[in-house]
């Protein structure tokens, strides 16, 4: 045997298919070229003020330095449970019913340790934000894609999914508003979706890191406020879209309380909990005012307006999405996405992300995140109008 041979489980990780727009992109930054990066779900906004001040003032109390307790401080939990009611009409316990994480991601990557066993299934959808797959394959389980196309607008056909295996299932993942395709989901939606979770007896796993991240007066619901949601499922959320904080590593996950408790299970064992300093900059963030949010969509709103209009202009294809800071457009005809994105980065400098690297239904798109200034993007739109794709 090879000396230190890596596990099983990262020999069967996906292929990384972004090696090569990498490679391409270190090789015309060499040359010199102004690359406009379009390919990172960063913001590149920083955290509003009163959240800074707020860590602050806790990172100077000693009463933070020490372990903090694991399911997060109660007054996290008391500012995401007001949060719910106020916000989405959902009652919580948040004793039984909440818990902090350190960001989302953590919590949907630990969640498949608690819920499948080796050779278990989960549903997850393609394209789609890769976490859901690659936990599921490093707690022993097999993805059953569900894909997104738009013929459905980008919502899983549940009734394609074989009884046989929907019985098999253990988790349902879901993303709502949806990166990369910027699709939404009404409570028509969720509603199948608690209906197939109560007949197949699978856990349904909503990530929800986009809700506040929504436009044109678009309410994005929670699976949550469905009737009987909270009896099969659980939502993840994250401060790190709404309040600029990715790197501050704050989320929470609500809802069932078996699934909150397995998870706690899990993380009470890995990780020792989110710093206390942190939360009580979280709890600044969503009890504080709200204004920076909504600047934060106004900002939004016009690179959204400013690039689609852009696109269309330079002969794409592209919904004007009602959320997240993400647009996914068809790629025009003859390329493959890695074909376009190339052509993108060699004849204009741009960075997006070929679909197919979410998901072999991706194929066919790009992605562009709206994560830089408008000056940015419109000399984007300038260098695609350029291209004469027309
Ligand atoms: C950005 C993002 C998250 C948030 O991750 P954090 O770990 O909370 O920073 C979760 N899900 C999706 C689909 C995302 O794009």
């Amino acid at each position: 045997m090879e000396l230190f041979e890596k596990a099983e489980r990262l020999q069967q990780l996906p292929p990384y298919l972004f090696k090569e727009i990498d490679r391409k992109k270190a090789e015309v930054m060499a040359r010199g070229v102004d690359i406009i990066d379009l390919g990172v779900g960063d913001p590149d906004l920083p955290t509003p003020p009163h959240i800074i001040r707020a860590l602050k003032k806790a990172a100077d109390d000693p009463a933070n330095h020490r372990y903090p307790s694991y399911s997060g401080i109660n007054d996290f939990k008391e500012a995401v449970t007001q949060w719910y009611r106020e916000r989405f009409g959902v009652e919580l316990d948040p004793t039984t019913e909440v818990v902090s994480l350190i960001g989302s991601k953590e919590g949907l990557a630990h969640l498949p340790l608690a819920f499948i066993d080796p050779g278990e299934v989960a549903l997850v959808p393609t394209p789609a934000y890769p976490v859901y797959n690659i936990a599921t394959i490093f707690a022993g389980g097999q993805s059953h894609f569900m894909p997104l196309l738009k013929e459905n607008s980008f919502l899983p056909d549940l009734d394609a999914i074989p009884d046989e295996v929907a019985d098999r299932a253990r988790l349902i993942f879901l993303n709502y508003p949806n990166n990369p395709t910027s699709a939404v989901a009404g409570l028509e939606f969720f509603k199948r979706v608690v209906e197939f979770a109560e007949k197949h007896r699978v856990l349904v796993c909503h990530d929800a890191a986009y809700t506040e991240m929504a436009f044109d007066g678009y309410r994005s619901p929670s699976f949550l406020e469905v009737d009987g949601a909270k009896e099969v499922g659980m939502e993840f959320h994250s401060l790190s879209k709404t309040y600029n904080m990715t790197g501050w590593r704050i989320g929470f996950a609500v809802g069932n309380q078996k699934g909150i408790e397995g998870l706690g299970a899990i993380k009470s064992n890995i990780d020792s909990g989110v710093f206390q300093a942190v939360q009580m900059a979280g709890i600044e963030a969503i009890r504080g005012g709200q204004s920076c949010v909504r600047d934060m969509i106004q900002v939004y709103t016009r690179r959204r307006d400013l690039m689609v209009e852009g696109l269309r202009d330079a002969g794409l294809e592209v919904e004007l999405p009602k959320a997240t800071f993400y647009l996914w457009i068809e790629v025009p005809g003859g390329y493959t996405s890695a074909q376009f994105a190339s052509r993108l980065l060699e004849e204009a400098g741009l960075v997006v992300t070929p679909g197919n690297g979410f998901g072999e239904p991706g194929e066919g798109y790009f992605r562009i995140a709206l994560t830089q200034k408008r000056e940015r993007l419109a000399e984007a739109a300038e260098r695609l109008k350029a291209m004469r794709l027309k």
